[in-house]
């Protein structure tokens, strides 16, 4: 058996000095119970494509309430719980997270499909993972620091680049395994395994997508849509007939690929310039993906979500000013001063305008969208109410009002700096008040 690879090395020369204490730490201590502490998952898969990963899953064959408590004390952080499921998280000083969960034989149902040789708790733990790829472990402990527990050919799957179940009952047990295939096979360029992919499609035949909670759905969607391969990963999950299955509505067609591949220029655009705030990323790709619906159609796309009465209100309001918006700016015929791109694009929100951006073929169109993302939107004027109590107003609705003027007069360049901002408000506060008192 090629199982006692080490990878001390590697973890050393790959990982920061701060998770090599950590692990260190948390492995002498296993040794000092008298335990067995391990290093699983994401984590493990991702110091071997040298991949940056900070989430440290950790997993003792005792308790590991008692043992994460343990490692608090240890280390000065405090511990959080849930009794129900003995997992715990470990939250250090300076932030860093130690998820630490229970391997204990007793736990498991024993699977059908596991031989009863050669059983030990982690190898139990591992083989209710969802991939391959995902289930190799690093003893911790000592005398065995950096030794690497490979039950499963994951070794052999990180080289071919593959993809792979654990058995095939897999997407039967939890049917959202199937869009977390699509979504790391994507993320690696990697590819779900001939057997695998079989799998899935029988998954799909029995309509098992259709027994998952709008609730799971959407989770593992935003997953997807927040990753940085989303437009690949939309055209995966359609071709396997993930999204007809999830609901027919959500098929590809020509309109809905080609914006999406444009959202995601678009987005990566945006993401360069580090921009506040930050956006939803997956609402924009979930506006392309359901291109072209009705209103009511709409609905039955949230019904399948589950989504909350908030969520409902928000996407039928970000629908509402996207084609408001869009309608105005594709109507122009003459250039836009800043201040009408302003006024235009300010209702919509972020993921909105980024929409709007991706789905225009105009490049002139493209540029004011541009031009008010980088620019327009972020422009702030020096005056305030308190500058306009000072000019003796009285507070009322005209604040906002006057402000707008101010900053729109700004965009356009007909004011500079604050003096001229000032003697802009006086003149019109004069316009305003023989209007008042008529
Ligand atoms: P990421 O890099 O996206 O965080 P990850 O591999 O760390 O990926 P998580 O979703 O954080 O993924 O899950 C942590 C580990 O828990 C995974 O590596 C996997 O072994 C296991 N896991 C998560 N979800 C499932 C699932 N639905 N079925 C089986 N195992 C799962």
């Amino acid at each position: 058996k090629k199982q006692e690879r080490n990878i001390r090395n590697i973890m050393r020369n790959r990982l920061p000095n701060q998770l090599l204490d950590i692990l260190e730490t948390a492995g002498k201590m296993a040794e000092e119970i008298g335990t067995e502490a391990y290093v699983v998952g994401g984590f493990v898969r991702d110091v071997l494509l040298t991949k940056t990963n900070f989430d440290l899953d950790l997993v003792v064959e005792s308790d590991g309430i008692e043992f994460a408590k343990k490692l608090a004390k240890k280390m000065d952080g405090r511990a959080k719980y849930h009794r129900k499921f003995k997992t715990a998280v470990v939250i250090l000083p300076d932030g860093q997270r130690v998820d630490v969960a229970t391997a204990r034989l007793e736990y498991y149902e024993y699977p059908a499909a596991l031989p009863t040789v050669e059983l030990s708790s982690i190898k139990m733990d591992l083989y209710r993972r969802d991939f391959t790829v995902n289930a190799l472990a690093v003893h911790i402990n000592p005398p065995s620091f950096g030794k690497l527990v490979d039950f499963f050919g994951s070794q052999r799957d990180l080289k071919d680049r593959t993809i792979r179940v654990l058995h095939a009952l897999s997407f039967v047990e939890d049917p959202t395994r199937i869009m977390r295939a699509v979504r790391f096979e994507q993320r690696f360029n990697f590819r779900i395994g001939g057997q695998t992919l079989s799998l899935i499609k029988n998954a799909l035949k029995l309509n098992l997508i259709n027994k998952l909670s709008g609730y799971r759905l959407v989770h593992e969607l935003k997953l997807i849509l927040n990753e940085k391969a989303v437009f690949s990963s939309i055209k995966r999950l359609n071709e396997l007939g993930v999204l007809e299955a999830v609901h027919p509505m959500l098929t590809l067609n020509s309109a809905r690929t080609q914006v999406l591949a444009e959202l995601e220029k678009v987005l990566s655009w945006y993401s360069m310039l580090y921009l506040e705030p930050p956006i939803a990323v997956w609402k924009t790709y979930f506006l392309g993906m359901c291109m072209g619906l009705s209103k009511a159609k709409m609905e039955q796309i949230y019904d399948r979500f589950n989504f909350s009465q908030s969520e409902r209100r928000e996407f039928v309001h970000l629908r509402e000013a996207i084609f408001w918006a869009a309608g105005n700016i594709m109507n122009i015929k003459q250039d836009l001063k800043p201040s009408e791109i302003y006024e235009i694009l300010h209702p919509v929100p972020l993921e909105g305008v980024l929409f709007i951006m991706a789905r225009t073929k105009r490049e002139a169109i493209k540029k004011y969208i541009s031009q008010y993302l980088t620019s327009l939107r972020l422009m702030k004027i020096d005056v305030s109410g308190d500058d306009l109590k000072e000019l003796g107003l009285i507070p009322s609705p005209q604040y906002a009002k006057l402000l707008k003027q101010t900053k729109l007069a700004c965009l356009d360049g007909i004011i500079k700096g604050k003096n001229e901002q000032i003697d802009f408000l006086k003149r019109k506060i004069k316009e305003f008040k023989p209007q008042r008192q008529t």
